[in-house]
């Protein structure tokens, strides 16, 4: 019984609803940057979260979601871009209202809080107390530094940066290795998932940019960090129903699809990565 339970509750987070780069995903991310990030920032993050890794907070936003009194930051995990608007726009939209509607503006809002913005942190700690919302560590900055850490890991996964009609492909129905699942999930963890490797393992084996290289991608700003996965996106999209099954009529990805993403995959891992150490370095060397 009780693991008949188990199983359902498990298959009810993995296979119904998705929200993110799964688990390992955001620990690749946070494994990638701490290999990027300078002495002073390292130290100055220990001074944050004492002995924890930044992979080990890298998936505290979703582990709240189960609690009602963080539900205001459910929004912030992706951002909506639809084919008709343009980046300013939803920008400009969003900026009309006081609240945090997006991953762009509570990146922006984590970023601030973290450069000590005293009217950033008054901000977030008002909305903190007035939800009867928990800090992570009682801290004001280690709750900010785990969202930064998530969030610009979300806003690379292309179908963060969503169309509304299919809520980001959590509407699309495909099959992935003869499993009912949606696009959006194949992209959060079911293609990491089959490679079968640690986070750590992953991350390893794709962290081997050139200085050069990396300097490359921490040239981009966030605008485009969010255009790269709309470009990124609409590849998805197009590309859905080339792997059509005869009978089901559904996208059906097994080996093909895998090896013709996973390299999409990585990339946007690593650009993550490495972006995250640019920006937590800009921060706290200023
Ligand atoms: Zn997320």
């Amino acid at each position: 019984m009780k693991l008949s339970m188990l199983m359902f509750s498990l298959l009810l987070t993995t296979h119904v609803y998705s929200f993110s780069w799964g688990a390992n995903g955001h620990r690749i991310v946070a494994q990638i940057c701490e290999d990027h990030l300078t002495e002073k920032t390292k130290s100055e993050i220990k001074g944050i979260l004492g002995k924890e890794y930044l992979a080990e907070i890298a998936n505290w936003p979703d582990f709240i979601k189960s609690e009602k009194e963080w539900n205001f930051t459910n929004s912030w995990h992706y951002t909506t871009i639809n084919m008709d608007q343009t980046f300013e726009q939803v920008k400009e939209d969003y900026k009309k209202d006081k609240n945090i509607n997006d991953a762009i503006e509570a990146i922006e809002l984590m970023k601030n809080i973290l450069q000590e913005d005293k009217i950033a942190t008054q901000y977030f700690e008002d909305l903190i107390q007035k939800n009867n919302a928990t800090k992570l560590g009682n801290s004001t900055k280690a709750t900010a530094l785990a969202f930064l850490v998530h969030l610009i890991g979300d806003i690379h996964q292309p179908l963060h940066v969503g169309k509304n009609k299919d809520q980001g492909g959590n509407k699309i129905a495909v099959e992935y290795f003869g499993e009912k699942t949606n696009i959006h999930t194949v992209w959060d963890s079911e293609i990491i998932e089959h490679e079968r490797l640690s986070y750590t393992e992953f991350a390893h084996f794709i962290n081997k940019l050139s200085k050069e290289e990396v300097a490359e991608y921490q040239s981009h700003s966030l605008e485009d960090w969010a255009q790269e996965s709309i470009v990124l996106r609409e590849f998805i999209y197009n590309t859905l129903y080339d792997y059509t099954d005869r009978d089901s009529g559904l996208p059906s990805f097994s080996w093909q699809f895998q090896h013709d993403n996973i390299n999409f995959v990585e990339e946007r891992l690593l650009q993550a990565g490495v972006r995250l150490a640019g920006l937590l370095n800009e921060i706290f060397n200023p």
